[in-house]
């Protein structure tokens, strides 16, 4: 296959895959199954057939409108499935078409679903969070890629260390910190960044979080309740993703500033 063609193939999984990401974060905050029942219209309850369903372009077509009723599409879905498939083939132009550009499109790909949904919801699902920590591990195992051990070392401790924050800060300040979800994120994150990635990811996530949701309270007058309008999943993936591509950078920056030579 000629270079091009894995490239189009690249666009075009990750233009899938956002579909597909769209119906998850509809359905799995719900607790519902994405499979069944079939994509029906909210407006008229028409089944959505195949070709209405392809990505961005039956948006395109339908000009953001349902066929039977004319009720609106929201515009999350062609926004997604574009952003997912511009992902994908980012991915690929930056790393080559190879098992790392497959492991850094999923990885972003989880973090843009755990970002809408947790910014939306409040919630990270368990599929996205655990089950995207299978996905790092599996692809750990896969010859030549991120190894093994630092996948399971990075999941293992990131998820460890999340609930001693978790329980040391409940003991000390008697009151719910952090949630579940955050931890299971945090397990996906160190599975595919290794454990100082995902220490990387805790800080510049925690610092975004303050940045943005401190001067946010602020605006509302409301510190006290800082905790319930901040998603720090939101931040978290945030932090993930520029731990990704600038991780080594910073890291090796960090080494230099903390241990001159
Ligand atoms: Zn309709």
């Amino acid at each position: 296959m000629s270079d091009t063609v894995v490239m189009v193939l690249f666009a075009l999984i990750g233009a899938v895959l956002g579909s597909f990401l769209n119906v998850a974060i509809l359905r799995w905050p719900a607790e519902e199954s994405v499979v069944r029942p079939r994509s029906r219209c909210p407006g008229c309850g028409s089944a959505i057939a195949w070709y209405d369903n392809v990505p961005v372009l039956s948006w395109l077509i339908l000009r953001g409108r349902c066929r039977s009723c004319s009720r609106r599409i929201s515009v999350q879905y062609p926004v997604i499935e574009l952003t997912v498939a511009l992902t994908w083939l980012g991915m690929a132009l930056w790393q080559g078409p190879g098992l790392e550009a497959v492991r850094g499109s999923l990885l972003f790909t989880i973090l843009l679903g755990i970002a809408v949904i947790d910014a939306r919801h409040r919630v990270i699902p368990d599929q996205l969070s655990l089950g995207g920590a299978l996905v790092a591990v599996a692809l750990a195992a896969w010859p030549g890629g991120f190894p093994l051990v630092g996948a399971l070392v990075g999941g293992v401790v990131a998820y460890g260390l999340m609930w001693l924050v978790k329980l040391g800060g409940e003991a000390l300040l008697r009151k719910p910190a952090l949630g579940v979800g955050d931890i299971h994120m945090m397990a996906m994150v160190g599975a595919f960044l290794g454990l100082p990635g995902g220490l990387l990811t805790v800080l510049l996530g925690s610092v975004l979080g303050l940045a943005i949701g401190v001067p946010l309270a602020g605006l509302r007058g409301d510190l006290k309740a800082l905790g319930t309008y901040l998603p720090l999943g939101t931040f978290l993936a945030l932090g993930a993703a520029v731990t990704y591509v600038w991780g080594d950078a910073l890291l090796a920056w960090y080494l230099q500033v903390a241990m001159p030579a």
